[in-house]
């Protein structure tokens, strides 16, 4: 059995939709693409998750969240597809790839055939295992990646009513949801290894902002320290959670939010991997010509850096998606993809953004003890390479945006600090000179020559956030 398309997606989640629409909007036509995804539902903004879905009150439920309705477009839902003429084929695990014969193996037997393929497979949620400790499966252990996991999470926080919650990890997943669990009135002590929150990409001082804060709203904070084991009932529900450092702490239940693992392994021995993903040229194409990569599975050359990353945030989704389609289409007109990485997080009343690069010297403005809007730039060789702001207007949020991009040259840092944010917004104001580009190296990705032999960096680099995780765990576990 099988079926054949000019355009397969492999995963359907942001990226995914984001494609679909660029596809639609550049004239594909009827039958030519498929979109296959192991999840029931078709592609929704995964963000939501954190947020609007877990709201005890009028809480985002699909159809309401489906792509692209976050970036103001159209919200494509299952019957916008239809209408389209695109195939999704839902509920459906691709178990293995032939990029050789451009096929893929469903998990109900199909052999799908492709032109080209885009693989938007994103990324899973570490589990608790990989780090030698059990109990994932207790029916109140969540973890946060998908709308099934959602839906587990809410049944946890219904049948927790004013109970205790521990939420091991301090990334992205486990603030949001710590923020989620207050506002559903539970008492929240939060766990992780680090000195901070978001140690990835916060310093400590914008990180004891939001920690202060999140005390001020009853969130007990356990840093310094790891799970080492659960206790259980005689149901199997966790009851306490056992940490390294001797200390157990009671609970109702439990949120694990412990890092991300690129999906790559229908590819591994196929395509060039880098940085834990599929390693790509500035056209978002894998170092097989037919197969493009976007999203939280794509490793690609970001200009700004002059070297290739991965990320893992929603509007580098976005972005990759819309490149890999116009390059597959229409190559020619095509550029290499220029991207100025974002993040975004907004947990309570607060909403913060951050554009460009966190390293080199930082310098603050605004007050942090004390104000709604306060923020940073990281000067690097003498130019502005990174902004955040928190509390920001849209006016000023891409004020910050624009002026990471020009990468203006800082000669004093205390002056820089005087002006505050008034800097970029002047920076901004001018006509934009955007620096030369820089070329990043990706000699490394050979077109057409797939790797057969595993080599040491295919599928072994861990996120720095894992990293400190696993490191908590003793020598014994770390095995990235
Ligand atoms: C709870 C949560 C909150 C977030 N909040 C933010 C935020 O505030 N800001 C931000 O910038 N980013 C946020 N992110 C990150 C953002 O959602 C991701 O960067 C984005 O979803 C990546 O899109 P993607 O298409 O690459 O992967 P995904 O959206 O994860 O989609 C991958 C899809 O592929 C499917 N798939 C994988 N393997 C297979 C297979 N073998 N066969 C079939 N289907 C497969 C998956 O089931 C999934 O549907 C959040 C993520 C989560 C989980």
């Amino acid at each position: 059995m099988g079926r054949a398309f000019v355009y397969v997606i492999l995963g359907g989640g942001v990226s995914a939709g984001y494609a679909a629409l660029e596809f639609v909007k550049r004239g594909v036509l009827n039958g030519e693409l498929c979109i296959i995804s192991d999840e029931p539902v078709a592609p929704y903004e995964r963000p939501a998750l954190s947020k609007g879905f877990l709201l005890p009150e009028a809480a985002a439920r699909l159809p309401s969240f489906h792509t692209c309705v976050g970036a103001n477009e159209e919200r494509l839902t299952p019957k916008w597809y239809k209408e389209h003429g695109v195939e999704l084929v839902l509920g459906t695990e691709v178990k293995s790839a032939d990029v050789k014969r451009k096929t893929l193996l469903t998990a109900t037997g199909e052999t799908i055939s492709y032109k080209f393929l885009i693989v938007a497979t994103g990324a899973r949620a570490l589990k608790l295992e990989e780090f030698g400790v059990s109990g994932s499966d207790a029916e109140n252990v969540c973890y946060l990646r998908n709308i099934a996991d959602a839906n587990r999470l809410v049944n946890a926080i219904q049948s927790s009513p004013g109970g205790n919650a521990v939420v091991i990890g301090g990334g992205y997943v486990g603030m949001e949801c710590a923020a989620s669990l207050v506002i559903n009135k539970i008492n929240v002590t939060m766990v992780f290894p680090e000195a901070h929150c978001m140690a990835r990409l916060f310093t400590p001082k914008i990180a004891s902002y939001y920690e202060e804060y999140y005390k001020s709203r009853g969130v007990n904070f356990v840093k310094g320290t790891v799970l080492s084991s659960f206790d259980f009932d005689s149901d199997g529900k966790v009851t306490a959670v056992d940490l390294r450092d001797g200390s157990k702490l009671s609970v109702d239940m439990v949120v694990v939010g412990i890092g991300i693992r690129p999906n790559t392994s229908l590819f591994e021995g196929q395509l060039t991997l880098e940085k834990g993903g599929i390693k790509v040229n500035g056209m978002l194409q894998s170092s097989n010509s037919s197969v493009y990569a976007i999203g939280d599975v794509a490793a690609f050359p970001v200009k700004a850096f002059a070297e290739t990353r991965r990320l893992e945030h929603v509007d580098s989704a976005r972005k990759s998606a819309k490149h890999a389609v116009s390059a597959i289409m229409e190559p020619d007109k095509t550029g290499e993809f220029d991207y100025l990485p974002f993040f975004y997080s907004r947990v309570f009343t607060l909403s913060w953004q951050f554009y460009g690069d966190n390293i080199g010297e930082v310098v603050y403005y605004g007050d942090l003890s004390d104000s709604s809007t306060f923020g940073a730039y990281w000067v690097s060789k003498g130019h502005l390479v990174g902004a955040f702001l928190e509390g920001g207007t849209k006016e000023e949020y891409e004020a910050i945006a624009k002026a990471t991009r020009v990468r203006p040259a800082i000669e004093d840092l205390t002056e820089l600090e005087r002006q505050g944010l008034g800097f970029a917004v002047t920076v901004s104001e001018k006509p934009v000179t955007l620096p030369p580009p820089i070329e990043v190296n990706t000699s490394g990705l050979l077109l057409e020559k797939p790797l057969y032999a595993w080599h040491a960096a295919a599928g072994v680099i861990l996120a720095a956030s894992v990293a400190t995780f696993a490191y908590f765990y003793g020598k014994r576990r770390r095995r990235w």
